[in-house]
């Protein structure tokens, strides 16, 4: 008898079909752009099923996608995804940002929900190939520092309302028009979560892309919304420790009793915080280069710890509080201006007026590798569609 393979994920084996129907790009500063509604012409798809693996992958026109109102992913949240940009460069160049670490947490959300695995390198080369198409019309070269959002999904397809492991899964990757980014001057206001809501837990799925963590904090975020703050601050347990703010990773500088400076984030020890790509990036500068002084800035200690909302209120009440910051791909670098917590505001300094002199350089640094500028066109951390 001949043994049954099950297929790998292979990018080399794409059939692609080009769109007839072109869309039309949408006006820099149009409504319809920040809609984020808006798609490029093509988007990949690859099939899976338990007994024959992956199909070969296509690149097809956007549209919509067909689901048996029983699919499981429309029931069980059996669903996750990932978030990240193309930027067209200062140097005219269209590049990715450390995509790999992307793929790989990608393959790390699809294990904790039950989807299949598939070779984190054969995702790229199919978003890589998608930007390659796409590219150029959708981001036009007289539109440097702009970007467009990649959103690859995977979704659990089986027509059955079994409540079991998917048999059947589809994989899409897509490419959507955001506003130009606002730089955030001036900072966000953040809203405390308060004890009746949480986002993540230990032994949850909070460290996993997927989509069942996102659904339930839109009542907390609408919430926020209502009372004129931008994002929650998601705070988890009795102890009030920080773990997020919105979709972003949260970062605080200050000065701690004995004087030093410190820049602390959550650890990933509890796996209640998302591994961002961006809050890893800062990490990894502040490592490489604010371990000693840094032109006008002071050397930081980096701490990656459990901390809690009260070491922040007696950091400010103290005048120990230098700034804070919230990281990810969506908000880039958004200094923080205020955390409401229990009814009191907690004010959060920003030397530079705007933002904090830490976010500032963590910004400039980042850009300089995304939009290939400032000297940084050959970091390694940008890749090149
Ligand atoms: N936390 C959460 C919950 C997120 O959804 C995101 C966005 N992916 C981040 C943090 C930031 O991660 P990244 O820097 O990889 O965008």
């Amino acid at each position: 008898a001949i043994e049954a393979t099950i297929a790998e994920l292979d990018a080399s084996k794409i059939q692609c079909t080009y769109t007839t129907a072109p869309r039309t790009v949408p006006e820099v500063g149009s409504a319809e752009m920040a809609s984020q509604k808006v798609c490029s012409d093509h988007m990949i798809q690859a099939q899976w099923n338990s007994e024959q693996g992956w199909a070969a992958p296509t690149l097809q026109p956007y549209g919509p996608i067909s689901l048996a109102p029983t699919a499981s992913c429309l029931h069980y949240a059996t669903e996750c995804f990932e978030g990240m940009k193309l930027y067209r460069g200062y140097d005219g160049k269209l590049r990715l940002f450390r995509p790999n670490l992307n793929c790989n947490r990608m393959l790390m959300s699809t294990n904790r929900i039950a989807l299949p695995a598939f070779p984190p390198k054969e995702l790229l080369k199919l978003i890589v190939k998608l930007c390659a198409t796409d590219g150029a019309k959708w981001l036009p070269k007289d539109r440097p520092g702009q970007f467009l959002y990649i959103r690859p999904t995977m979704i659990a397809s089986d027509p059955a309302l079994g409540v079991e492991r998917p048999k059947e899964a589809m994989l899409f990757v897509i490419l959507c028009c955001f506003a130009p980014m606002g730089n955030m001057n001036g900072g966000i206001k953040l809203l405390a979560s308060q004890d009746d809501m949480c986002r993540a837990w230990p032994g949850g799925f909070g460290y996993a892309k997927v989509g069942a963590n996102y659904g339930p904090s839109l009542v907390a975020q609408g919430e926020a919304r209502k009372q004129g703050y931008h994002q929650i601050l998601w705070l988890f347990g009795e102890d009030c420790t920080i773990t997020e703010a919105g979709a972003s990773n949260f970062f605080v500088v200050w000065r701690t009793k004995e004087g030093k400076l410190q820049l602390v984030t959550a650890d990933l020890n509890e796996k209640i915080v998302l591994d961002g790509v961006t809050r890893r990036s800062i990490l990894e500068l502040a490592r490489a280069k604010l371990t000693s002084t840094h032109g006008d800035l002071e050397a930081v200690e980096i701490v990656e710890r459990k901390f809690n909302i009260f070491e922040i209120v007696e950091a400010a009440k103290e005048g120990r509080l230098v700034e804070a910051f919230a990281a990810g791909t969506a908000w880039f670098v958004a200094p923080i201006s205020q955390i409401h917590f229990r009814g009191s505001d907690i004010e959060v300094p920003m030397v530079k007026g705007e933002i904090g002199a830490y976010a500032e350089v963590f910004r400039g640094w980042l850009q300089g590798i995304m939009w290939g500028s400032d000297g940084m066109e050959s970091h390694e951390w940008g890749h090149v569609v």
